[in-house]
């Protein structure tokens, strides 16, 4: 049994723009687009990343051959991927998640690391922390109940059995990883990431390699089109504009949303008319928040605490994964005890020990317990405490956010998208070619399409579905969903023009 899903039971062994709120939305579209918008046309300014003229494939955006999405919003073991810094929140909120109850219990998880909130390595981070917290309270030979086997519970359950203690790891999916789910999906092939598929920190990434999980540097380069299909060079607008407003908000008495720093800081309107590519200032804010601040957040604007969102977060260098992620997770969860498929539905502790109920009717009694459901479980009453958690751990749970991010992998007879697929001699432009495609001046339901296939010559992308968009497609059927997001390709299978 590892991070593929197995039968269920108590099974043991020994052993992954228009975010702004209304208002604002109103806002910024009335102020900035006094005007109707004239006709895109192909731009006279260079662009960062030139490309030829794609050819386009007959019919416009050919039917994908295999596709799998994600569907993290609505995951009742996620409520959710990742955590964000709501208005109000800050690091404080994560480091008071992550103190003792009763010297008996320890939340854990990425919603737990102060330094990389919503990572990999955040979340193993906290499973460090958990674990030294726990050793500093307990003895060698105490019994610990670890509850999630994801990478911050693994990771716990890792250290406290190399530390003496007699661990049990506890997880409600019928397999291990959590927010780490590799995929053998049918007409793929290779196995696809539907959570975390990129790796930033270079001690996970030197953990990854021991553990054979192939990685490949990845650079970003993004393109936007308009939906005409016309390539628009990316100005800086949207990031200094964003950059702008959270300078102002520094000078505050209160956080705000990123959406009212925008607007009570003067920012939005932006003023200036269209560029060449017959885009406006504030249809680049819109690019912006659509393809950077949703897809780092899962959050809307209006959500987003304008102090906590870090842009520069998104510059770091990274590595994407190529190999099975979930094989690094199965090396994690090779020593520990793990029952699988075992819901935990209350935890009661005192001072001496803690009790575990499991949806089964089963029980457990522990001298201590590490918690490392995700936040967005946390805020809802799937798991209940009792006590109730201590008014910090509860403030922290209700102020920090969980953002949604969906991804869905296609894949393609052929990459129409790529502008030297149908070039026979293409050296000049391959190296700076674009490998995320992002749309302007629209409302696109995929914030980024990264070409995850360009490195192998494969029809391979994954969209990038954030905030909104996520909550908004989660519910439709595989057909429906499939025709909301191939509109965002049009772009790039029709000849600019
Ligand atoms: C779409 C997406 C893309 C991402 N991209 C990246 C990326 O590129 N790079 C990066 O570094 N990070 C990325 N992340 C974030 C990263 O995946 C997470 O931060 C990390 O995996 C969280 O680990 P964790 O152990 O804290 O939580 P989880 O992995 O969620 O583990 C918690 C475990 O608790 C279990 N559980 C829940 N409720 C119960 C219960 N009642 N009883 C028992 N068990 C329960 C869950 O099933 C789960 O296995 C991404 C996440 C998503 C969803």
């Amino acid at each position: 049994m590892d991070s593929r899903a197995t039968p269920g039971g108590m099974a043991r062994r020994t052993f992954l723009a228009a975010s702004l709120s209304g208002l604002a939305a109103v806002a910024l579209a009335s102020c900035t687009s006094p005007e109707p918008s004239p006709t895109p046309r192909p731009t006279s300014t260079p662009s960062a990343t030139p490309t030829p003229t794609p050819t386009p494939p007959a019919g416009g955006v050919p039917t994908p051959t295999a596709m799998r999405r994600s569907r993290w919003g609505t995951d009742p073991f996620a409520r959710g991927s990742f955590s964000f810094d709501a208005v109000g929140a800050d690091r404080r909120l994560r480091e008071a998640l992550a103190q003792p109850v009763a010297d008996r219990l320890l939340i854990a998880g990425e919603a737990c690391d102060p330094e990389s909130p919503g990572t990999l390595h955040g979340a193993q981070a906290s499973g460090f922390h958990a674990a030294e917290e726990l050793i500093r309270l307990g003895e060698p030979g105490e019994r610990v109940a670890v509850v999630g086997a994801g990478i911050a519970g693994l990771t716990a359950a890792r250290a406290l059995l190399e530390a003496g203690f007699e661990v049990v790891v506890i997880e409600a999916r019928g397999r291990v990883g959590g927010r780490v789910d590799s995929v053998d999906a049918d007409g793929f092939d290779k196995p696809l990431q539907l959570g975390a598929m990129f790796v930033s920190d270079d001690a996970l990434r030197g953990a990854l390699a021991e553990a054979s999980v192939a990685t490949v540097p990845f650079r970003p380069v993004v393109e936007a089109r308009t939906p005409s299909g016309v390539p628009a060079p990316i100005p800086p607008t949207g990031a200094e504009a964003v950059a702008a407003a959270q300078a102002w908000a520094a000078a505050q008495q209160r956080d705000v949303s990123l959406a009212t720093a925008l607007v009570d800081s003067g920012v939005v309107p932006l003023v200036g008319g269209p560029d060449g590519a017959g885009v406006t200032p504030g249809e680049w804010l819109a690019h912006t928040i659509v393809s950077e601040v949703q897809p780092a957040t899962g959050a809307t604007t209006a959500q987003v605490s304008a102090l906590g969102y870090d842009a520069e977060r998104r510059q770091q260098p990274t590595r994407l994964i190529t190999g099975r992620l979930a094989d690094y997770v199965d090396s994690l969860a090779s020593t520990a005890d793990i029952a699988v498929s075992s819901v935990v539905t209350r935890i009661a502790y005192n001072d001496r020990r803690v009790s575990l109920r499991l949806d089964s009717g089963e029980s457990l009694t522990v001298d201590r317990a590490v918690v490392t459901v995700p936040l967005g479980v946390l805020k809802t009453d799937t798991l209940r405490f009792s006590p109730s958690l201590p008014l910090r751990h509860q403030r922290a749970i209700s102020m920090l956010g969980m953002g949604i991010v969906d991804l869905v992998w296609l894949r393609f007879e052929s990459a129409f998208w790529r502008a030297d697929a149908a070039t026979p001699d293409p050296p000049a432009t391959t190296a700076a070619a674009p490998n995320v495609l992002t749309l302007v001046a629209a409302d696109p339901a995929v914030s980024a399409w990264i070409d995850v296939g360009r490195g192998t010559d494969e029809a391979v992308l994954v969209g990038v579905i954030a905030a909104q968009q996520a909550t908004r497609l989660e519910p439709l059927d595989d057909e429906e969903f499939r025709e909301a997001i191939l509109a965002d390709l049009a772009p790039y299978a029709t000849t600019p023009g």
